[in-house]
């Protein structure tokens, strides 16, 4: 049985005419909403807003409180950003998706829906925004620092979709941002993450989608060097309909006898448009598996869901410019294979990602080749054991990397948010946050404090 009660003795202001779920440790419906996805804890209170009304009373209860705030969308992130010991406003119920123009393709998405939730209302309809690659991630951490799925680089990143945010500030205002209102404030949120405020709904611009050719092409790993420099290659030069990811060193495919697997989604139904996009790759090695298939786009996301407990991640990542990208793609060939590398994924950016400019939104690292991502993930004992082969890896890639991106970053330290923010786009930022958020009341994420300049 869910408790849902008005809460208790409270900072001044209280709880009074919140209409949604609060619950404390000991409450039945706890257990199941103590934790977010991928990491284990134990807040004081739970907040469940039912609507942006509720979201402001729980804004300002927070802010009045001394508990450290914690705001869940999805509940995805890597570095446990959306639980702690302080008090969690999960979003989870709000989470509608509604077309307000179907011709021009405007959705209105709540704060804490899905991308499971979002192609579930679109893909009917045969429409899309560009997003991520798995169903059960948020579209609010996913959407405020970026988005790179399988529609990348036709229609750049998730929040470069975005037309508008319904957002709750420190103040326990609820306000619209966009273009014209409050443009900074958009600015910021599109790549600052959860430092403004808590996002009730996002408007996006949706696209008109087709079925897509879609599948992974598998290399026998002794080529890998030059297939991955093929890859790269191609993709700097290929149309923009074509999104592609290279995995090395899959530990559960084999480890460093694993196949290269290249992923490809080109963004459209004719085959042979697709099969000029994709061929070349196909001649870059001796292929072991070819899976392309045409399928409906929301068949290509994965599912996610919730790993078993005791499952722990390391999530670290950095971009690669075109200049370092041979010398980067070498190194990793040479680690990948050998025993214990972690899972390594190259994501090719360019395309749309590079069309805007880079100080146009907070997402600054727009001229990117590519983005690398090693992910280790098992016993939380194991995956410790793995911490310093993987820190001497990144000390080798050091050299050919530029920043970080927050959405697969384990840690939210500020040597993370400086990597992630170029000394420009963080000062910015500093500035807004300093106007939207004196007091760091929303600080429970890769944190730009109020108005500190680097
Ligand atoms: P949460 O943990 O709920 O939130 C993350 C951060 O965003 C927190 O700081 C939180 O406070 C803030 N936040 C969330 N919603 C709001 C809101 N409405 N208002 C204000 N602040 C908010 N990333 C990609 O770019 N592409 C991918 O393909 C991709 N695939 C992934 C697959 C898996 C299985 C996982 C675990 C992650 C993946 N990611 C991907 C990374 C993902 O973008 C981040 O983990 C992201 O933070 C998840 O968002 P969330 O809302 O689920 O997370």
């Amino acid at each position: 049985m869910t408790t849902v009660r008005t809460a208790g003795p409270t900072p001044s202001g209280g709880l009074q005419g919140f209409d949604g779920e609060v619950l404390e440790p000991g409450d039945a419906s706890y257990e199941a909403a103590r934790s977010a996805t991928l990491r284990p804890d134990d807040p004081q209170l739970i907040l469940r807003p039912r609507h942006g009304h509720d979201v402001q009373r729980a804004v300002r209860y927070a802010a009045a409180s001394d508990a450290e705030l914690a705001v869940r969308g999805g509940g995805h992130s890597f570095a446990g950003l959306s639980s702690g010991r302080g008090i969690v406003i999960d979003l989870a119920e709000l989470r509608d998706v509604e077309i307000l123009d179907e011709s021009g393709g405007i959705v209105r998405v709540g704060g804490g829906a899905t991308w499971g939730d979002v192609v579930d209302v679109l893909q009917p309809r045969g429409l899309a925004i560009s997003a991520g690659d798995t169903k059960s991630v948020g579209v609010g951490g996913l959407t405020l620092s970026g988005g790179i799925g399988w529609k990348v680089r036709r229609y750049g990143l998730a929040l470069d979709s975005l037309l508008a945010v319904e957002i709750v500030t420190a103040d326990g205002r609820l306000v619209r941002a966009d273009t014209a209102e409050l443009p900074d404030l958009f600015w910021a949120v599109r790549g600052g993450g959860g430092n403004f405020g808590v996002v009730t709904a996002f408007e996006f611009r949706a696209h008109r989608t087709t079925r897509v050719h879609f599948g992974r092409i598998a290399f026998a790993p002794a080529g890998r060097r030059q297939v991955l420099r093929g890859w790269a290659a191609h993709l700097r030069d290929a149309p923009d309909a074509l999104t592609s990811i290279a995995n090395l060193a899959n530990p559960v495919a084999g480890g460093p006898d694993a196949p290269v697997e290249v992923f490809v989604a080109f963004d459209g139904d004719d085959p042979a448009e697709a099969g000029r996009a994709i061929d070349p790759l196909r001649r870059l090695g001796t292929v072991v598996a070819d899976e392309v298939a045409i399928m409906p786009y929301d068949q290509i996301l994965e599912p996610g869901g919730t790993p078993p407990p005791g499952i722990a991640f390391l999530t670290r990542s950095g971009f690669v410019d075109a200049a370092s990208t041979a010398a980067m793609l070498d190194l990793l060939s040479d680690t990948s294979g050998s025993a214990g590398s972690p899972f390594i994924s190259l994501r090719a950016l360019g395309g749309a990602v590079a069309r805007v400019p880079g100080t146009a939104t907070a997402f600054a690292h727009r001229s990117a080749d590519l983005l690398v991502t090693t992910i280790s993930a098992g016993p939380a004992a194991a995956v410790e054991a793995a911490r310093p082969a993987i820190g001497a890896l990144w000390a080798r890639l050091a050299p050919h990397v530029t920043g970080a991106y927050a959405n697969f970053l384990d840690s939210a330290t500020p040597r993370d948010v400086g990597a992630i923010y170029p000394r420009d786009t963080y000062d910015r930022l500093a500035a807004v946050k300093e106007r939207v958020d004196p007091l760091n009341v929303f600080r429970r994420n890769h944190n730009v404090p109020p108005g500190a300049s680097r």
